[in-house]
């Protein structure tokens, strides 16, 4: 089987990932140079399903579980670190640790003291904290660089244009290009930045809480941290606003002072494709596959989205998911599409309807 991803971001590499496994002869067409254009390069690379939770439906913790397995098997040792996910807020506004807290599952209160034994740079500066032991992150470049290279490897051409006509198979991973493709798809807008300091070491990503501008800093090593994000109704993918980057810096700053003397590196903004639900679709229309939606879950759903792309190529009617079994209990290995699918999968009928 011969088929084009279009897009390279990480649903585009993840797929090509899954279909080369399965034999098939895959060409990527991506028309930006490098990552540049690609949501993915500026991700948090947090694979965080139990604090995503929080906002996100059940099927967003069931589908991302299995994740950091799944990148651990793609990636060089080392790459994805298992560190957990400590989340902190300072003591007035610990209503929203509680509230957080209702939300989610898979984490444990902890006190100061172990506060400090698990991140030496916070001693003292919180009273309590959740920590979720079996979260993990990566750093998205390396994994997109590695994934494209592991491909490049095995055969698979990347190129601006391609001829269409010559694959059995398209799978649309093009993002928040879709918009106004796709029907339902909107982009929400994610600015971040780096900071570099020699006076902090964090050991796994933090999220502090605030009513207003929640932040998360994710440690890239070496005295780098991506500093996270925005969410902004839009699909601009324009610089950051000044009013965002002063906002971003004062939580920063309310996580730990030093980060008042940090290097600000980089800044950038990336577009999230989403629909309404805020969970993605797999939707095939003849000989096309489009995954989209991945909103803020990119490097944690398109591990599973890949696989089910890849069982949907090889046989339209029956699908194996290598991934725990999100169906209800009881089905066997091969289940009917429809039903083993918690995401919305949509059948050729239902995306005629679906995409414009
Ligand atoms: C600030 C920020 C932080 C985030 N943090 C996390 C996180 O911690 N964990 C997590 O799991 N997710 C996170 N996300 C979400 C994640 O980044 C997105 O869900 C993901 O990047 C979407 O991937 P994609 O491949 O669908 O789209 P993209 O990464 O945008 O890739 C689409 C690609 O298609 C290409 N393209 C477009 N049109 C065409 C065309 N016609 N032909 C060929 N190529 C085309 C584009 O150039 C691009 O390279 C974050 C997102 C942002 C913005």
């Amino acid at each position: 089987m011969r088929v084009l991803i279009r897009g390279a971001g990480v649903a585009g590499l993840t797929a090509a990932r899954a279909l080369v496994a399965r034999g098939a002869e895959v060409d990527v067409s991506e028309h930006a140079s490098g990552f540049a254009g690609a949501a993915s390069w500026y991700a948090g690379g947090m694979l965080a399903p139990w604090c995503e939770r929080e906002s996100a439906e059940e099927a967003v913790l069931i589908r991302g579980t299995g994740a950091a397995d799944w990148w651990e098997a793609a990636l060089p040792a080392g790459s994805v670190h298992r560190n957990g996910t400590l989340v902190v807020a300072p003591p007035r506004d610990s209503a929203e640790l509680r509230r957080f807290a209702s939300r989610t599952s898979g984490f444990r209160w902890i006190g100061a003291e172990e506060i400090e034994a698990l991140e030496p740079a916070l001693a003292g500066r919180f009273r309590e904290a959740l920590f979720f032991p079996e979260e993990a992150h990566l750093d998205p470049r390396l994994a997109l660089s590695t994934l494209r290279q592991g491909l490049e490897a095995q055969g698979v051409v990347f190129s601006g244009v391609m001829d269409e006509g010559r694959f059995d198979l398209t799978v649309d991973c093009t993002g928040a290009a879709g918009i106004g493709e796709i029907k339902g798809l909107r982009g929400v807008r994610g600015e971040m930045l780096y900071l570099h300091t020699g006076e902090v070491t964090l050991s796994r990503p933090v999220r502090l809480l605030h009513p207003r501008i929640p932040l998360y800093i994710v440690p890239r090593g070496g005295g780098l941290f991506m500093c996270g994000a925005t969410m902004i109704e839009s699909d601009d993918a324009g610089p950051i606003t000044a009013r965002s980057l002063m906002e971003l810096l004062n939580a920063a700053y309310a996580l730990h002072p030093s980060f008042a003397e940090a290097r600000l590196v980089e800044t950038g903004t990336g577009v999230r494709p989403a629909f309404a639900d805020n969970l993605p679709r797999v939707i095939r229309r003849e000989n096309t596959i489009a995954v989209n939606g991945l909103y803020r879950h990119g490097f944690l759903l398109s591990p599973a989205l890949a696989e089910e792309v890849a069982a949907l190529a090889f046989d339209d009617r029956l699908y194996e998911s290598p991934l725990p079994n999100p169906s209800p209990p009881g089905g066997g290995a091969k289940q009917p599409l429809r039903s083993s699918a918690t995401f919305r999968l949509a059948s050729d009928e239902k995306a005629h309807g679906e995409a414009k």
